[in-house]
């Protein structure tokens, strides 16, 4: 057990300093109007350092160090660009432990899970997109014996991402590497409840990239997210927020026809079948996991297993085997290696989600479990702490149809197959499901008629840099991570020619 001490105080390595600047065109660039915001840690709810306030000034002057980087970053042979991501990757991984700590203190999850989750799959997303950029092919074709159609990716040039508070070096590095191995240049605007961590990043792997490759700003959504959004001067946004902030992105877009990638709110199924609990085995074990999973990252992920839909057959068995694994899960410190769920990321979403306990409890929902807020104590009482709760209700029910992003699961039952895919495809959103059954043929059927980009089969929660992720309906537009993922930062440039 380790129990990391807070960054900045006098036993703690990392360094933090009073206020953190914008990192425009390879410099620590003050806010052009000179103002700052404030930076909470959430485990204990004290202001913890001050970060530039941006505005469409601070977001121009970064457009500016990407469009003078563009050309020769783009013109980089792929070898010199993979490379570069390789080294990125390295300086990530031999600083894991101090960069797990940091998104900690600056998200509030536990620690347990930015090391072995967040940072190390950060890792591995550069490394993978390393990869995928030298084994990409152009595909040329012989249209006859003396026309030849060939093909050549080209980068889009200068591209626009905004990011959550809920994974902020992830969902980042979800971006930035396919973004970067294509040969693009980057401004990126965070989460202004999170912008500590990729500051500290930044101030790790700026220096291997060209001045003005990756630019970032930091500040409020209209104030920044706005003027990058609706810049004419980028070639395409990519957007990881919620699904009304998407509804905006698409139409600051459509003003100068670039591309969007949404990655929108969910409302994830997760499908337990009576033949899960023929044995008590390690597969009926690992069952119980995945229905607890609505939990990890306390619930803050958008494929979050928010309804548990459980066969009426085993019910009476399973429902309270999960709520024993529920009350298992270790609440406390997020410094703590032994804490399994940490603190909400900002008091906005603490009060957002105790709304939804009210609401639960008013239209009729029962609390099988949790339902409280959570008082830890000492130096963490200000922080923001919520039990992992269960809700048994139906479908129609508000928990079941709104994305509440806590740990908080709403669980019904159902007869057959038939009856668990229309529940489950009763959603405004169609991002993640999961779905558990001994039996193939179940699995498949429903991971085929599941409404959702992701259906975890027989797992939940694991996000590889080489499966394809992303939404159906409300959930978002175009997919990340995967290989395909070069071709949405990517022209295809088609040379026919006569010989
Ligand atoms: P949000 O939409 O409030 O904010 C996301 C980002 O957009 C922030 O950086 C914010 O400053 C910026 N923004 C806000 N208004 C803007 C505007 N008008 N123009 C430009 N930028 C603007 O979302 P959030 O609360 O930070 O994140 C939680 C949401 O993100 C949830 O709905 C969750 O499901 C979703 N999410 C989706 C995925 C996915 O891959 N589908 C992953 C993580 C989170």
């Amino acid at each position: 057990m380790t129990v990391y001490t807070p960054p900045g105080s006098a036993d703690s390595t990392i360094e933090v300093k009073g206020q953190y600047e914008n990192f425009i065109g390879g410099d620590w660039v003050p806010p052009v109007k000179g103002e700052y915001f404030d930076n909470i840690t959430p485990v204990t709810g004290q202001v913890f350092t001050r970060v530039a306030r941006g505005t469409a000034e601070d977001i121009d002057k970064a457009l500016d160090a990407a469009h003078a980087a563009k050309d020769a970053w783009g013109k980089t042979s792929i070898t010199e660009r993979s490379n570069i991501l390789l080294k990125i990757a390295d300086t990530l991984e031999a600083n894991l432990e101090d960069i797990a700590v940091i998104e900690t203190w600056d998200n509030g999850k536990a620690v347990r899970e930015t090391l072995a989750a967040d940072i190390p799959l950060a890792v591995d997303h550069f490394r993978y997109f390393a990869g995928a950029i030298r084994a990409q092919e152009s595909g040329n074709t012989e249209i006859d014996n003396d026309t030849v159609a060939y093909h050549f990716h080209e980068p889009l040039g200068v591209v626009g991402q905004i990011i959550p508070w809920n994974f902020p070096i992830l969902m980042g590095v979800w971006k930035l590497a396919p973004a970067l191995a294509a040969g693009n240049c980057i401004v990126l605007k965070p989460a202004e409840q999170t912008p500590w961590s990729i500051l500290k990043v930044m101030e790790l792997i700026g220096h291997l990239l060209p001045a003005g490759v990756l630019n970032v700003v930091n500040g409020f959504g209209v104030e920044a997210g706005k003027p990058l959004a609706s810049s004419p001067r980028i070639a395409k946004i990519a957007f990881t927020g919620e699904t009304t902030t998407g509804r905006l992105i698409m139409q600051y877009a459509s003003q100068n026809i670039i591309p969007v990638t949404l990655e929108l709110g969910g409302k994830s199924p997760n499908v337990f079948f009576d033949d899960v609990a023929a044995q008590d085995d390690a597969f009926y074990d690992k069952a119980l996991e995945g229905f607890s999973m609505f939990a990890l990252n306390q619930g803050e992920i958008c494929t979050c297993p928010s309804r548990a839909l459980v066969q009426k057959g085993m019910y009476a068995k399973f429902v309270p085997d999960a709520i024993k694994r529920v009350e298992a899960i270790v609440q406390g410190n997020p410094l703590d290696t032994e804490t399994m769920m940490g603190a909400q990321a900002s008091n906005d979403q603490f009060e957002k989600i105790k709304s939804y306990l009210d609401i639960g409890r008013e239209e009729g929902a029962k609390v099988l479990t949790g339902g409280e807020v959570v008082d830890l104590g000492g130096d963490l009482s200000g922080g923001y702490y919520i039990q992992p709760t269960v809700f048994e209700g139906t479908n129609k029910m508000r928990i079941f149809q709104e994305e509440i992003f806590g740990p908080v699961v709403s669980l019904t039952s159902f007869t057959d197959e038939e009856e668990a895919l229309s529940i489950a495809n009763d959603s405004l959103y169609g991002l993640g499901a999961g779905v558990w059954s001994r039996s193939a043929h179940t699995t498949y059927r429903m991971g085929r008629g599941i409404q959702a980009g992701r259906v975890w089969t027989n797992c939940y929660h694991q996000y590889p840099a080489g499966a394809a992720f992303g939404g159906y309906k409300a959930s978002g537009i175009g997919r990340e991570n995967h290989k395909m993922m070069l071709d949405h930062y990517q022209q295809t440039k088609n040379l026919l020619v006569s010989y």
